[in-house]
């Protein structure tokens, strides 16, 4: 299995805190069956800065001592993004690296609470350099919550979405988790990721999380998602349904 959103690196965000709890998240990911990880530190968030250059040492660093201690894992350079019109700008100077350095996804993390008016115009403006967006965590955040037709949109333009292990298996409550369901119903996730911080309260839940998608959507729909992640890596054409709009219907039943 492979995680591409994870916040392993030690010491570089509100992830792992030191080298002794990047190894703890390490040995977590191997029982889960997890055997690559991109580590996804934040960048430009209003918090963390986390440029091109110091992720790929730091990488490094962890990979050797990974190997040190004989766990069986392998980490990959990556960055989560927070949204800007400079997106691009940062990515042309060496600031903003792509998942796995392929030069082709990189992570567009919205603010918690809305989506910016110039998204679906970066979206945009992202393909026409031949990068992919993927945004990150689209259901946990506020207004596609309320007016999911926003991500349809953002999708139907070339955008891919990546749902968080955690919302899928329910730990974020029952709304974020329908909400998450409706999203992969509606051909609108691409990627299933943990976004893990800690082996405490923000762990990798992945397992969890293809077992209540097998369950839902069958095994085909799963091994969609884990694929994905696969050719990700790889910088390679992902595989992708048709999108659709999530029904009214299904709406009000989140609002119950
Ligand atoms: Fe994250």
């Amino acid at each position: 299995m492979i995680d591409i959103h994870c916040h392993i690196l030690p010491s570089v965000d509100d992830g792992a805190k030191h080298m002794t709890e990047s190894i703890e998240m390490a040995r977590a990911a191997v029982q889960q069956g997890i055997t690559t990880i991109v580590a996804t530190p934040h960048h430009n968030d209003g918090k963390y800065m986390n440029k091109k250059e110091e992720i790929l040492e730091k990488v490094e660093e962890l990979n050797s001592r990974l190997k040190k201690e004989e766990i069986d894992l392998t980490i990959l350079p990556g960055q989560e993004c927070r949204i800007s019109g400079e997106i691009i700008e940062h990515y042309e100077n060496g600031e903003v690296l792509t998942l796995n350095n392929t030069s082709k996804y990189i992570f567009i993390e919205l603010p918690s609470s809305q989506v910016p008016l110039y998204t679906e115009k970066l979206v945009y403006d992202l393909q026409m350099k031949g990068l992919i967006p993927i945004i990150v965590h689209p259901e946990r955040n506020a207004e596609l919550i309320e007016s999911p037709d926003k991500l349809y949109q953002l999708v139907k333009k070339g955008a891919c979405t990546q749902v968080t292990a955690a919302s899928v298996a329910g730990k974020f409550g029952k709304k974020i988790k329908k909400f998450s369901l409706d999203l992969i119903e509606a051909n609108l996730v691409h990627f299933i990721a943990s976004d893990a911080h800690n082996i405490k309260n923000r762990t990798f839940m992945m397992k969890e999380a293809y077992d209540v998608i097998r369950k839902e959507f069958g095994q085909d729909v799963m091994y969609m998602l884990m694929e994905n992640a696969e050719l990700l890596i790889e910088g390679q054409t992902i595989m992708k349904e048709i999108p659709e709009r999530i029904k009214k219907k299904k709406l009000f039943g989140l609002l119950k």
